[in-house]
């Protein structure tokens, strides 16, 4: 079993059977266009508007015509900060918030350790992501209720994982394949006043956002939902005791950290190692057939160090050292403990190469 092996989990997940059996049907006879009024279309349609409702109960939406579908998370977010000049974004946000608000001049917020200093005075808008990608830090979007005007949250981390509380947010975005869903899948929720769309061309999801709908990927996007709703518990139970079980294992090892402060998501762990690069450990580990992470996914073949560890203050020689492990539903206990020893030993082997090469550089 391949899956128990990828911990990498908060770049993608695998796609769970269950999601891809509710999918198959679409991508076989069922492939007409949800637009069409013949059957094919009714019978699209009909899947499609099952999968608003299932994205809507687990984001506990009030009416699943706050659900519109989009390609992902890039896609809600870019359509949300293109219609905001004025305001600001969180520190920590992914680059799927921070590029479009250069774009539209938005600013971005300082940051106090890990929190999120709030502004001076209430702007016009604000985004605040619900959980980091890297570190799997949480916040309460809420938080900033008072602080602008217009609250948007990208929940991609969160959505599908943890409970989703949307309590007094205007616009939320997610993504599919963050939580076994169909990758190029995912939505934005709107509270009340729908936004100008970004994608023109066609009348599909009430003239919001044009487009022939990929039915196939919303009725995986609904499926996994579905699921989502059933196992979250049992999911992030699952996901809390194999953390704890890495770092235990990490217990005999010498100058390491966790990052991420007091309140993070089970389904990440970031740590750095003083005296090796990110990157080296991660081929070790590729090696040994697990599947970890230097950094986001998005941006680890970038060789610049991430904002996000850079903005928490990390000295260059911890932040060199950093990975992150992110778990899920298909990881095990045992895979887990194995990981560990991986580490262990690889972070060990690194150690003494490095020693090694520096005794023959002086
Ligand atoms: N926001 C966050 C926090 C993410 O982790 C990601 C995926 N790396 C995205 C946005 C982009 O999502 P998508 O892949 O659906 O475009």
């Amino acid at each position: 079993m391949v899956r128990d092996r990828y911990f990498d989990n908060a770049a993608t997940t695998p796609l769970d059977p269950r999601v891809l059996q509710e999918m198959m049907p679409f991508l076989e006879d069922g492939f007409g266009n949800a637009h069409s009024i013949h059957a094919h279309g009714q019978r699209a349609i009909a899947a499609v508007e099952q999968a608003r409702e299932r994205v809507a109960m687990l984001l506990g939406a009030e009416d699943p015509a706050q659900v519109t579908f989009t390609s992902g998370a890039t896609e809600a977010n870019n359509w949300v900060l293109a219609n905001f000049s004025e305001g600001a974004v969180g520190p920590f946000e992914h680059s799927a918030i921070l590029e479009p608000a250069r774009r539209s001049g938005l600013q971005i917020l300082a940051n106090c350790g890990v929190q999120i200093c709030p502004p001076d005075s209430p702007l016009p808008f604000l985004s605040v992501m619900s959980a980091n990608n890297e570190l799997g830090t949480l916040w309460h979007p809420q938080q900033f209720r008072a602080s602008a005007e217009v609250l948007h949250s990208d929940m991609t981390q969160s959505v599908g994982k943890l409970p989703t509380d949307l309590e007094g947010i205007d616009y939320a975005s997610l993504s599919a394949h963050k939580f076994y869903g169909p990758k190029g899948i995912g939505a934005l929720y709107t509270a009340e006043q729908p936004l100008p769309p970004l994608l023109v061309g066609g009348d599909q999801e009430n003239g919001l956002r044009a487009g022939t709908l990929n039915v196939s990927a919303i009725v995986g996007l609904g499926a996994a939902a579905a699921v989502a709703l059933d196992t979250m518990e049992e999911d992030a139970r699952h996901a809390l005791e194999m953390r704890a079980a890495v770092v235990e294992g990490l217990e005999g090892v010498a100058d390491w950290r966790v990052n991420g402060g007091e309140e993070v998501s089970p389904y990440v762990l970031s740590i750095s190692f003083l005296g090796i690069e990110g990157e080296s450990l991660v081929v070790e580990l590729d090696r040994a057939g697990y599947a970890i992470s230097s950094g986001a996914a998005c941006s680890s073949r970038s060789a610049e160090p991430s904002h996000v560890l850079t903005s928490l203050g990390l000295d260059p020689e911890w932040l060199r050292g950093t990975v992150r492990v992110s778990f899920g539903r298909f990881n095990t206990l045992h895979a887990s403990e194995e990981l560990a020893r991986v580490l262990l030993t690889s972070v060990e082997k690194l150690r003494t190469m490095g020693r090694r090469a520096g005794k023959r550089a002086t």
